[in-house]
């Protein structure tokens, strides 16, 4: 769902807030947040506050049902000043200091996700954690998605899938018992198929290592990677055709594993259509015939837009407003193409390139980027040349 694009809502905020300002817009969070849940046959689902911190977006997706999973001792801070109780907080992350250990046991959180022996051996000597999930390094190969972490390929994630058994041994004479898996197999996947064939790989995986290590699994945690559309070419995601997908999933994983609480995760999938970006014009140029629009903000604040996140360097859906005092207009698609860049001083700092409005913006315009709600600023050098961190405004 891509909100109403309104000249209106924009100059009025900007009159408000100023710019670079990002808006988060809590009604499509809340309708992000339903759908999924919806197509998801009752399983539970994390949201991965790393997608976006924000307090209010994070509360948003709280109420809207959804549970959280931290990868930081300021995640798991941020997560508890939003409201979320202690045992709705899974800690996921390749490394994790003794500190970040510590608290999230003393405030009791749901469980830790482990990647490592040397964690094992950390869990056991510093806390009083005695329950564990495993992140599987699975050996199969995902199907789809634009940013893949599977294949049995060398990583900093999870325990390769042939040393789960020993692992699993290793715990256990740690005093640790393993009683959930892990799995996530990369992101921005946009094809239901894709999604549910991942999920099947992944159920017989778990089947398999329930097998080998006798271990009775009381969580699965199958990851997700919902991809939302960025560009032209993509499609949403048919969540009618996923949710049929995913029931099945979940019927043969209540026969496989009766005692499982079955789980999903999402950052993208839930906040990237409720962010929008604002950036007001410094300055336009023409340099040896391209035209130039130079911003106040540019990928110090949306890193995403030179390709990072499995995004290639595309343009982000965007659009401009004439802002000269009292008559709004809204600059669509059309044939004058400029290329929008931020202040910084660096040549990567271009955010659109030859994208094509039906006028050509001046000073003080204002150029909105849409879709980017995920892995917006904090995701960004959002400090490089001495800059601020942006504006945030809930609505
Ligand atoms: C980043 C991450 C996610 C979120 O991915 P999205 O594509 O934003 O949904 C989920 N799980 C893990 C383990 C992650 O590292």
């Amino acid at each position: 769902m891509n909100p109403h694009r309104d000249p209106r809502h924009i100059e009025d905020m900007v009159r408000k807030y100023g710019t670079p300002l990002y808006i988060y817009d809590t009604k499509v969070l809340q309708s992000q947040a339903v759908s999924l849940q919806d197509a998801l046959g009752g399983a539970a689902l994390y949201y991965s506050l790393k997608a976006n911190p924000n307090k209010h977006v994070v509360e948003t997706l709280r109420k809207a049902g959804c549970r959280v999973e931290v990868a930081s001792k300021g995640e798991l801070e941020r997560a508890l000043e939003a409201g979320y109780s202690p045992t709705d907080i899974i800690f996921i992350g390749p490394g994790k200091t003794v500190e970040e250990l510590r608290r999230a046991s003393e405030v009791g959180i749901q469980y830790f996700v482990v990647d490592s022996e040397d964690e094992l051996q950390l869990l056991s000597e510093q806390t009083t954690v005695r329950e564990i999930l495993l992140r599987v390094n699975p050996d199969f190969e995902a199907s789809g998605g634009k940013l893949t972490m599977s294949g049995g390929k060398p990583k900093q994630f999870g325990v390769e899938r042939a040393q789960v058994g020993n692992f699993v041994g290793r715990a256990r004479k740690l005093g640790l018992d393993v009683v959930g898996l892990h799995y996530y197999l990369g992101t921005r996947f946009l094809e239901a198929s894709d999604l549910v064939q991942n999920t099947k790989s992944i159920l017989e995986d778990a089947r398999e290592i329930q097998r080998e290590t006798d271990l009775e699994l009381r969580m699965l945690d199958m990851g997700g990677g919902f991809g939302i559309p960025y560009f032209g070419v993509e499609s949403d995601l048919d969540l009618n055709l996923l949710k049929t997908g995913i029931i099945d999933c979940i019927k043969q994983a209540r026969a496989w594993f009766p005692k499982a609480e079955l789980a999903f995760e999402s950052g993208r999938y839930l906040t990237a259509e409720c962010g929008r970006l604002v950036l007001q014009v410094l300055t336009t140029k023409t340099s040896y015939g391209t035209r130039f629009c130079v911003c106040d903000g540019g990928t110090n604040l949306n890193m995403a837009a030179i390709g990072v996140g499995g995004i290639g360097k595309r343009n982000f859906p965007s659009w401009c407003v004439r802002f000269d005092g009292d008559s709004t207009a809204k600059l669509e698609a059309g044939d004058q193409p400029v290329t929008v860049t931020g202040p910084l001083c660096t040549p990567d700092d271009v955010l659109l390139k030859d994208v094509q409005w039906s006028m050509v913006p001046k000073r003080g315009d204002l150029v909105v980027l849409d879709n980017v709600g995920a892995y917006g600023p904090s995701a960004s050098p959002h400090s490089f040349l001495g800059h601020d961190y942006p504006t945030e405004v809930v609505v």
